[in-house]
């Protein structure tokens, strides 16, 4: 439902969407699938289902083959696409043209850092733009 709500799908565009949960497979126990039709992803929306989905593989299907297969993966840095959840940063003040930057310190848990106050935080705490 995060993939969903990342990709910003809320099913009022029209698309026809699919989900599907504990889908046995074949490299691991089961795993959960997001179908949905008539929508190309992003780079940038891709590295953000990193943040909820780090094992995801997104798979571009045209003419109902595989075109595509894309690892999710995180980038070194979320520029303009996640909010620091410190209210009182800079790059939350309304009058700044700032652009929110949000570097990735560890890859692996994994843990964010704003770079503007420097507050740490977990993927959960991080807020998607
Ligand atoms: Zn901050």
């Amino acid at each position: 439902m995060r993939v969903l709500e990342i990709l910003g799908i809320t099913g009022k565009e029209g698309n026809v969407v699919s989900v599907a949960m504990n889908v046995p497979s074949s490299k691991i126990d089961k795993k959960d699938v997001v179908k949905v039709a008539n929508r190309f992803l992003k780079t940038e929306e891709t590295d953000k289902l990193a943040l909820v989905a780090p094992k995801a593989t997104v798979n571009i299907i045209r003419n109902y083959k595989v075109s595509e297969k894309r690892k999710v993966e995180l980038p070194k840095v979320f520029v303009g696409l996640l909010k620091c959840p410190n209210p009182t940063c800079i790059s939350n003040m309304q009058n700044e043209p700032i652009v929110p930057t949000i570097d990735v310190v560890d890859k692996n848990q994994p843990l964010l850092k704003c770079r503007f106050c420097q507050r740490l935080m977990t993927s959960s705490e991080s807020r998607i733009i």
